[in-house]
């Protein structure tokens, strides 16, 4: 499948990896939004939120306990952060395949754009 996120999960594609396991993969954006900036990709291809099934559901737990992993290790568990999934035309996501954003380390506005 010629998926960008997918070939980093199959190490096709070099990314600063952060974290990785059997199921997720956690790397740096190439194009930070914020000091802290982090991807947390299940390697399933999954296209986006609106594809999770039942039997993710596993899944998405593990990406939560990931997304907490990585925020105690850089400290943004303790100045805060924000997990973005941006979907479809109006959410803004570019690459079809689920991915989180963490963002972090700076005071994150709310509205966002
Ligand atoms: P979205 O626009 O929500 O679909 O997010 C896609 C993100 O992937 C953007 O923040 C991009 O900067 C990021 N991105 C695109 N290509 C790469 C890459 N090769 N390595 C790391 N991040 C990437
Ligand atoms: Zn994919």
């Amino acid at each position: 499948m010629d998926c960008l996120f997918c070939k980093i999960a199959n190490h096709e594609i070099p990314s600063t990896t952060v974290y990785e396991d059997d199921q997720v993969i956690a790397f740096q954006d190439i194009d930070p939004k914020a000091p802290f900036h982090v991807l947390v990709v299940p390697k399933k291809h999954i296209s986006s939120v609106l594809e999770v099934e039942d039997m993710d559901k596993d899944l998405m737990y593990h990406i939560v306990t990931v997304i907490q992993k990585i925020a105690k290790e850089s400290g943004i568990d303790q100045s805060g952060f924000r997990v973005v999934v941006n979907t479809g035309e109006d959410g803004g996501q570019s690459v079809q395949h689920l991915h989180f954003h963490v963002l972090g380390k700076r005071l994150l506005n709310w509205p966002p754009g």
